[in-house]
């Protein structure tokens, strides 16, 4: 088998991977807040986790690995946008998920094995807080819980921050009901129009943190193998998952660790600046992908490695359409000779991207395998890296950019279901069977059960 070295966080080295459990190879990689459409900066973690879970799957065997991208449904932004455009928060993060699902399936990207959403962990999420409460890491105060950060040792140690640095780099709320201006909000009291769950604090809502430290265990375990996403959540998210897992988890455990590597990526930037929504540097991959194939995109975002910075100029966008061009120029010639997939084929891309996920490196070998027309291997290696999705060389060739933006008709359900909901809320009962008819003229049928309304294809 070969053999594997990613780069740790905590370790700040290259550190030789072996599973904790190799039939059952865990990965975890925070997802997105719904509230807006994912630029390109959001879509790095994407693609470069996608490798990482391909690369795992095709060392361990696809059906020994797990991985775990959660949806953040339940989040102050998500609150906000909706009261700023008066979309219900229900169809804003429906949207907006069928978005996301839409905009990393063209850039080539697997589905997680499990995609969690925080609304439906919440008891989880409250579980833990008691157990943070029970063990003295956590105190309540004025309808909130807070994490006591001057419990827990180790806090500081991914991130390599002092305390005094912690409170400047958190921009945390200096609030009177906190204890240190460190510690950092587990439940925040829900106002009667905000979302809110009942718990034994009052009506309330989790902290962001908390959710993928719950949806973490829920699906993988206290313990995994691997724990990604981008450079900006090494603090204060990542160190924050930490303290909650391992003082809930790990209490009284020295060698206890939430996840054995801790990854990151580089930022995409513009000009040097990391792309934000809130510097309004941003494209997105929506607007990327009226004018480019997904794996254009994909290529252009593999060509660097991922820990490193990488400004997405139109320059790079043309060198990736001319480096997929060529390789499906050699695949076209050979179209009727790709063989079977064979181990043999991806021995070497399997080395490459063994060494810390060297995309950079697997690129130019797929290079040399075009220009020696190593057919098999170029295909398969191709294949491997998340690209050769068009059904044939020909449809490469072919490929268009999508018209106009595809209005979904999911989405147009559950704009019905949400104002049905607001009419039975109104006791509008007419109206609410108006639109339960009205679906059903289009086959969709409406089930209202205990967890809310789910609709179904008749
Ligand atoms: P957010 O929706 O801001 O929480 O971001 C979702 C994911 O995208 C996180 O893993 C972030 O670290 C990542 N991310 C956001 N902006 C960038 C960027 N400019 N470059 C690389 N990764 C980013
Ligand atoms: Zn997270």
């Amino acid at each position: 088998m070969v053999s594997l070295a990613f780069s740790d966080t905590s370790r700040r080295e290259v550190v030789p991977f072996s599973p904790i459990d190799p039939a059952n190879v865990r990965m975890y990689v925070c997802g997105p807040t719904v509230y807006d459409e994912a630029h390109i900066g959001n879509a790095r973690p994407v693609v470069v986790f996608d490798v990482l879970f391909r690369l795992l799957r095709a060392v361990y065997g696809a059906g020994h690995v797990k991985y775990v991208r959660n949806i953040t449904d339940i989040d102050d932004k998500i609150i906000d946008r909706a009261a700023e455009s008066g979309e219900s928060i229900g169809h804003l993060t429906a949207r907006t998920t069928i978005q996301y699902h839409e905009d990393m399936a063209a850039l080539g990207c697997l589905s997680p094995s499990v995609e969690p959403r925080a609304t439906e962990h919440i008891a989880q999420m409250i579980a833990m807080i008691e157990r943070l409460i029970a063990g003295g890491h956590a105190y309540a105060a004025e309808g909130h819980v807070l994490f006591d950060v001057g419990s827990f040792q180790e806090y500081g140690k991914l991130s390599g921050r002092t305390v005094d640095e912690q409170i400047a780099g958190a921009r945390v709320e200096v609030a009177p009901y906190k204890r240190s201006p460190a510690d950092f909000v587990l439940w925040k009291p829900s106002s009667a129009d905000q979302p809110g769950w009942d718990s034994p604090w009052g009506r309330g809502r989790p902290g962001w943190h908390l959710e993928c430290s719950a949806m973490s265990a829920e699906h993988l375990g206290e313990s995994f193998d691997i724990h990604g996403g981008g450079l900006d959540l090494i603090f204060p998210h990542h160190e924050n998952e930490i303290a909650q897992s391992c003082c809930t988890f790990g209490a009284g455990n020295p060698d206890f660790r939430m996840a054995q590597f801790w990854m990151h990526n580089g930022f995409l930037t513009v000009g040097g600046a990391k792309m934000s929504k809130s510097l309004g540097n941003f494209t997105t991959v929506r607007a990327l992908r009226q004018k480019w194939h997904g794996e254009v995109i994909r290529l252009a975002l593999l060509m660097t490695h991922y820990a490193a910075p990488l400004d997405l100029s139109e320059d790079r966008l043309k060198e990736a359409k001319s480096l997929l061009d060529t390789w499906h120029r050699a695949w076209q010639k050979r179209e009727e000779g790709v063989g079977a997939k064979a181990p043999a084929y991806i021995a070497k891309l399997e080395e490459i991207l063994g060494d810390d996920l060297n995309t950079t490196r697997a690129v130019t070998q797929l290079g040399e395998f075009s220009r020696f027309e190593n057919i098999n291997y170029l295909y398969w290696s191709a294949r491997l890296l998340g690209f050769f999705t068009s059904p044939s060389p020909d449809a490469w060739f072919k490929w268009a950019p999508p018209e106009a933006e595809a209005s979904s008709d999911e989405i147009e359900i559950k704009k019905l279901i949400d104002a049905r909901i607001s009419a039975r809320q109104a006791r509008n009962f007419a109206e609410a069977d108006r639109i339960r008819d009205e679906l059903l003229a289009q086959s969709i049928v409406l089930e209202d059960g205990p967890g809310g309304t789910t609709w179904r294809r008749a």
